[in-house]
């Protein structure tokens, strides 16, 4: 699971009661002092240190199946940052009141636990074997889905790991342990019949041991009495460190003969939508050409964005990117009759590209007929920025085509845009699932201001959805490409222009940087949270200017977490150099989203009630 408390300034990591106790002594002893850490034994699990009348108490903090937090015996809290609010208002048990956070030193890091490493190693492993991706698009994909893959891994790693022999009979894990070499610590699991039951087989001097693993009632796993840990393999990697009541710790596995690769790096477990190792896509196209992208609620499992045909560019294949050409053939196209959306050029249809060894569902932004040629530069332009572009949160170009009209052949993001679908859903739509989505515009909009591009007209009618847990970023019409060395684009005049979105510097000296995208990007933070309201209710764009001038900004939208309200009101600070650029965007709404994955959306939605607006 993401750490709930990474976050946290008193928040030390992996690190010893020895070494807990040493922060707090130089921190000076006072009374009710204290640190977190993390707990050895349960993935997710704290231990709050703290110090009372110059003595040192440890109270370990578990994470219980619903996803809250608690000090044995004490109340459940959704998080363990609301867990140490709790106990500094009410002792409730413990010593006394915690008083004073016993903070990190700047130069310190928390300390990563045994299972960071592997857990990281892991999920990376899984998602460059499950999706076939490398380099930067691997590097995304971790980044945005992290949360996602840990859940996946977390209950099914065990099942492609080397030592795990599935459901074999004590008498096979006996001939398998005995054949070869027969070092101390050798060991296998296997199955066995009993629901959530498994054995562990161990060899010491030349005979084979038997332990049984239970599952107790909150899920926990265990040998005998031993440790209790939440997966198999966390299990296993501790029992390798500490033999913990077994004859011998366990040193090297017998790999199961039946499994493909008994490689060293953990193979990704089967997928359960039913994908195993490989490129594997999980949308397949039906007979009009068009692929299901199954939207909404009620889908068990969880469909990622890698699953989706338009993670990767269409011309991430070499051969079709040998063709590529800015004007495509308008016998590749089919466009049909189903509007998408309109503006003002004309109206976005839906379509079908053929390209030399794949069909693609596109958007096609036609322009109207008698149109003039300042509109015609106009999509010329969009269609050129656009082509520089290739980041799976940012709707890709195909190309323009010229026939019946001029058209823009955009990847189809069928799940329409942002505040629609918000608007919609919005009593179906958890919390969490708008952050995740705010966390992809914010990798987008990383990726726009490393290429030195600035949007101009970042909001959430021109985030469009492919599906409920994948956005991505369009409407490039106003965009700029700016000069390597400028960071900042000046307007001529001003235009038709989304004012209530614009930064100050935009509206008083026509200045457009990604730190006025910056501020722009707080405005669809508002509007996402709200569900789909529209900024600003009944003010005029100049009103707006008069607000923002006397330091007034919007409020906290009901359903929004303070942190995200925090973020919105950083985006909006007036001058743009104090304001954060995306990338100190994108590791703010990470942290936050990471730290929020770790709870059920319940335990979310529950402590949103209770913060008041
Ligand atoms: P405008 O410049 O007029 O705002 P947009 O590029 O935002 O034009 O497109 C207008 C509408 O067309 C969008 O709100 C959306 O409904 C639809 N649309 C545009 N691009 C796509 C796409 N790639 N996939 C699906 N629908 C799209
Ligand atoms: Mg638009």
């Amino acid at each position: 699971m993401p750490n709930a408390a990474a976050h946290l300034p008193f928040y030390y990591g992996s690190i010893s009661r020895v070494d807990a106790e040493e922060h707090l002594k130089l921190a000076g002893m006072a009374d009710g002092l204290f640190l977190l850490r993390q707990c050895f034994r349960n993935l997710g699990g704290y231990v709050l240190s703290m110090v009372h009348k110059l003595q040192f108490y440890h109270y370990p903090i578990e994470r219980q199946m619903n996803g809250t937090y608690a000090i044995a015996g004490g109340k459940a809290h959704c998080g363990p940052e609301e867990l140490c609010e709790f106990y500094s208002k009410d002792a409730d048990g413990l010593c006394c009141t915690l008083r004073k956070p016993c903070n990190r030193p700047s130069s310190l890091e928390p300390q990563p636990g045994i299972f960071d490493n592997i857990r990281e190693n892991m999920v990376r492993e899984y998602i460059r074997q499950t999706w076939n991706l490398e380099g930067e698009t691997l590097e995304l994909a971790i980044i945005s889905q992290a949360p996602q893959v840990e859940k996946l891994l977390a209950t099914t790693a065990h099942e492609k790991l080397p030592w795990y022999h599935g459901a074999i009979t004590r008498e096979l894990a006996e001939s398998r342990l005995y054949s070869g070499a027969q070092p101390d610590g050798k060991f296998l699991m296997r199955q066995k019949t009993e629901k959530g039951a498994y054995a562990l087989s161990l060899i010491y001097g030349k005979t084979v041991y038997h332990y049984l693993i239970k599952q107790d009632k909150a899920g926990k796993y265990s040998v005998e009495e031993g440790t209790k840990f939440d997966t198999l393999w966390q299990l296993v990697e501790y029992l390798k460190l500490k033999p913990d009541g077994l004859i011998y710790y366990l040193k090297e596995s017998t790999p199961n003969p039946e499994m493909p690769t008994a490689a060293v790096a953990p193979a990704p477990p089967a997928h359960p939508s039913g994908f195993g190792q490989g490129p594997r896509r999980f949308a397949s196209q039906n007979s009009d050409g068009y692929t299901p992208e199954p939207i909404g609620l009620g889908n068990k499992t969880r469909i990622l964005p890698m699953d989706t045909l338009c993670y990767e560019s269409p011309y991430s294949d070499p051969e079709e990117l040998k063709n590529r050409k800015l004007f495509l053939k308008r016998s590749n196209l089919i466009v049909d009759e189903v509007e998408l959306g309109s503006g003002n050029f004309g109206c976005v249809k839906r379509g079908v590209y053929r390209m030399k060894k794949k069909q693609i569902d596109v958007a096609i932004k036609m322009l109207k007929s008698g149109n003039e040629r300042a509109e015609r530069d106009d999509m010329m332009k969009e269609a050129q920025i656009m082509h520089q572009l290739d980041n799976p949160h940012i709707v890709r170009v195909i190309g323009v085509c010229e026939a019946e009209a001029l058209m823009l052949v955009m990847e189809m993001a069928s799940g329409g845009p942002l505040n629609k679908f918000l608007n919609a859903k919005k009593d179906e739509i958890p919390v969490s699932n708008v952050v995740e989505l705010m966390h992809q515009v914010a990798i987008g909009m990383k990726y726009l201001e490393e290429k030195n591009f600035v949007h101009r007209d970042l909001a959430a009618r021109n985030v469009l959805l492919v599906n409920q847990h994948y956005a991505k970023i369009s409407d490039f019409g106003l965009s700029k490409a700016l000069a390597a060395d400028d960071s900042y684009y000046m307007a001529k005049t001003t235009g038709k222009w989304p004012l209530k979105w614009y930064a100050p510097e935009c509206i008083l000296f026509r200045k457009f940087s990604s730190k006025s995208d910056v501020w722009s990007y707080g405005i669809t933070m508002w509007e996402a949270f709200s569900y789909g309201q529209k900024p600003y209710k009944k003010m005029k764009g100049p009103e707006v200017m008069t607000f923002i001038e006397e330091g007034k900004r919007m409020e906290i939208p009901p359903r929004c977490p303070p942190e995200m309200y925090k973020l919105m009101q950083t985006c909006w600070t007036f001058k743009w150099e104090d304001r954060p650029d995306f990338v100190t965007v994108e590791t703010l709404i990470r942290t936050y989203y990471y730290s929020i994955a770790a709870r059920t959306e319940e335990t979310l939605e529950e402590r949103v009630q209770i913060t008041p607006a």
